[in-house]
């Protein structure tokens, strides 16, 4: 890959990139658009498909992750992308010492050969980093590797995931990338279900109570519409109300803060950033928007 993007930058051809975990859907192909608009018909988008092991917890869902390889290909090339990266374990973390083909023991982790890490340390520390301690160090540094690999000249980011953008604007500012970074919109379902890979899990009532997410939003929209400011804590009070009104939906936070510096609010107003994660039976789901 990496002797590939050095061919294509010797002349002159401009990279996009798209870093996604796979089992692709409408917002990683707004994404895609989005990459060819910013580097022109010319320039090539390179998607990578890597259900990344160090940004899940040990108790968390990285073997039933969905994955659909032969679907996400036609998926890409109906969408012009001109190259797939799909990397496996053994060549992103290699164990050293074996070869990237040879199984993995047993009882090895994926990742147990490797030992640099790419650590944010300030934006990392609240809400998702807070939940999942040890999920913003594997998105950082496997960025910073598909970065160093594709070597792109932009690279696209859903603001779906509103914090690991913030992080990853953090990281190439820091570590001098040359990348620029775009953030895109979040694609929702006509019901306004943001889409998400996981969303397949969400099998009978569990897809209808999946809007709960939104609810929370507009609910939380329509109060700083009416007060222009209201208390953090009281909002949160709500918002915690409402979830527990869907029999299978459990809130795992709710934060209102700065968009720029994701830094808490104690009143809420128009402007402030809205972030909530939320089970929806064993589906932990993330949603955010501004309000
Ligand atoms: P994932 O495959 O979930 O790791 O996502 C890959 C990229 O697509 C990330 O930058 C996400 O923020 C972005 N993304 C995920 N869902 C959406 C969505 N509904 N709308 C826009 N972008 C998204």
């Amino acid at each position: 890959m990496q002797r590939l993007a050095k061919k294509w930058q010797r002349a002159g051809t401009r990279i996009g990139l798209v870093p996604t975990m796979g089992y692709l859907h409408a917002g990683h192909l707004s994404l895609v658009q989005r990459a060819r608009q910013a580097i022109g018909q010319r320039g090539v988008v390179v998607v990578s498909i890597y259900v990344n092991p160090t940004q899940f917890g040990p108790q968390e869902d990285f073997s039933r992750y969905p994955r659909d390889l032969k679907r996400d290909l036609k998926l890409c090339r109906d969408a012009g992308v001109d190259v797939v990266f799909t990397p496996g374990d053994g060549e992103m973390y290699p164990r050293w010492g074996e070869a990237p083909d040879e199984p993995a023991r047993e009882d090895a982790r994926p990742t147990s050969g490797f030992s640099t890490y790419v650590v944010e340390e300030k934006l990392s520390q609240g809400m998702e980093g807070a939940a999942r301690p040890t999920h913003f160090r594997g998105v950082t540094t496997v960025v910073a590797k598909l970065f160093n690999l594709i070597q792109p000249e932009v690279a696209m980011f859903g603001q779906k995931d509103f914090q690991q953008a913030a992080i990853i604007k953090r990281m190439v500012a820091d570590l001098n990338f040359p990348v620029r970074i775009v953030v895109a919109p979040t694609r929702r379902e006509p019901d306004g279900l943001a889409m998400s890979s996981r969303n397949k899990y969400l099998v009978g009532d569990l897809r209808r109570q999946a809007t709960i997410l939104w609810c929370a939003i507009q609910m939380a929209r329509a109060t700083v519409k009416k007060s222009r400011t209201f208390p953090a804590v009281k909002l949160t009070a709500a918002v915690k109300k409402l979830v527990a009104c869907e029999p299978d939906a459990r809130l795992d936070y709710v934060e209102f803060f700065e968009p720029d510096t994701l830094a808490p609010v104690a009143e809420v107003r128009r402007g402030t950033q809205m972030a909530l994660a939320v089970f929806v039976g064993r589906t932990r789901l993330v949603d955010n928007a501004q309000l």
